[in-house]
């Protein structure tokens, strides 16, 4: 893959830009990575696949994170302050909060035209072999 192009949008990628994608198997499966750096642990590999992305797409990928957040804040604060007497409202309203800049952003990102980190060809072909997504524990 041409590491000079950013992935996402087609732009000049940045080396201090690039997004790491971070894919782990069980050690006993020994999977092929496909040519990337594997670091073989005692139960899990873990391979990093470099995605070339571009400055405009680093920070937009910052704000859409700062955007859920800020709409999780919100949906609390709104859903406790105009609904506080109901037990469940701020959790309606961390659910809303967050649901709707997700909405957006999913929206937004397929106007964009930009492509998700996903769909970089080395990570659908790892994925496809059996790597998967590191478990969030
Ligand atoms: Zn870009």
């Amino acid at each position: 893959m041409d590491q000079a192009v950013c992935w996402q949008c087609g732009g000049a990628a940045e080396g201090d830009c690039t997004f790491v994608k971070v894919l782990e198997a069980p050690t006993r499966r020994g999977l092929d990575a496909q040519g990337f750096d594997v670091k073989r642990g005692r139960f899990t590999d873990t391979i990093r696949v470099p995605v070339p992305r571009c400055r405009a797409c680093r920070s937009r990928s910052r704000i859409s994170m700062a955007l859920v957040f800020g709409g999780l804040a919100v949906g609390v604060v709104v859903g406790w302050t105009v609904f506080g007497r109901i037990a469940w409202a701020p959790v309606a309203g961390a659910v809303l909060g967050f649901l709707i800049p997700i909405v957006a952003l999913v929206v937004v990102q397929r106007g964009s035209g930009r492509r998700a980190i996903d769909a970089y060809p080395p990570v659908w072909s790892l994925k496809a072999a059996g790597w998967t997504e590191p478990s969030s524990d």
